[in-house]
């Protein structure tokens, strides 16, 4: 996932083309993005799906290849499409990015980071075992690997929201009912 930071707002309007303005709806109590013939663009935020990926106890991180943030680490995930499920985004991420298969054990945490301060988004993020496979990874990816809890490399994580989902899983691990790290 990257997220775009300042969220962008649209300059014209999606339905007439004229320019869009902000302007205070007294209705709504709050400016909005407004056209001269009034119709009105909703800025809302964007749904950002991620994985917490486990397989033997440890848990798989992806190096960025891209910017923002080339070079650090984040899970597998990314923008939801309009025409999917975030399920069905969660794994088409996961098999994108790495190759892998991920059986999806249940919902981990929903984080948001409203703008402007943030990137205007709402985190999901899943947790679940790889299925068996080779890594594979991804044009967006430098790098693949699983992490057992003592290893993740918690200075070089791309975002806030993955040290987050991080700590909770880790948190939450026996009472999710996931296994322990296998020692070898
Ligand atoms: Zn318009």
């Amino acid at each position: 996932m990257s997220y775009c930071f300042p969220p962008p707002k649209p300059n014209f309007c999606p339905h007439c083309g004229l320019p869009l303005e902000e302007r205070y709806i007294p209705e709504e109590g709050r400016e909005r993005l407004v056209c001269a013939q009034g119709h009105i663009f909703y800025l809302n935020p964007k749904v950002v799906v991620s994985v917490v990926a486990v397989r033997e106890g440890r848990v798989l991180l992806l190096r960025r290849a891209i910017e923002p943030r080339r070079g650090y680490w984040t899970l597998p995930g990314g923008y939801m499409e309009i025409d999917e499920s975030v399920e069905g985004c969660a794994l088409r991420e996961t098999h994108e990015e790495t190759g892998l298969n991920v059986r999806l054990a249940g919902l981990l945490t929903i984080l948001s980071r409203p703008a402007p301060t943030g990137p205007g988004i709402v985190s999901i993020v899943f947790w679940g075992e790889t299925q068996d496979g080779e890594l594979h990874i991804g044009p967006e990816v430098l790098e693949a690997r699983f992490f057992s809890p003592q290893e993740i490399p918690w200075d070089a994580l791309a975002y806030d929201t993955v040290r987050e989902a991080l700590r909770t899983y880790l948190a939450k691990q026996k009472e999710l009912g996931a296994h322990p790290p296998t020692s070898t």
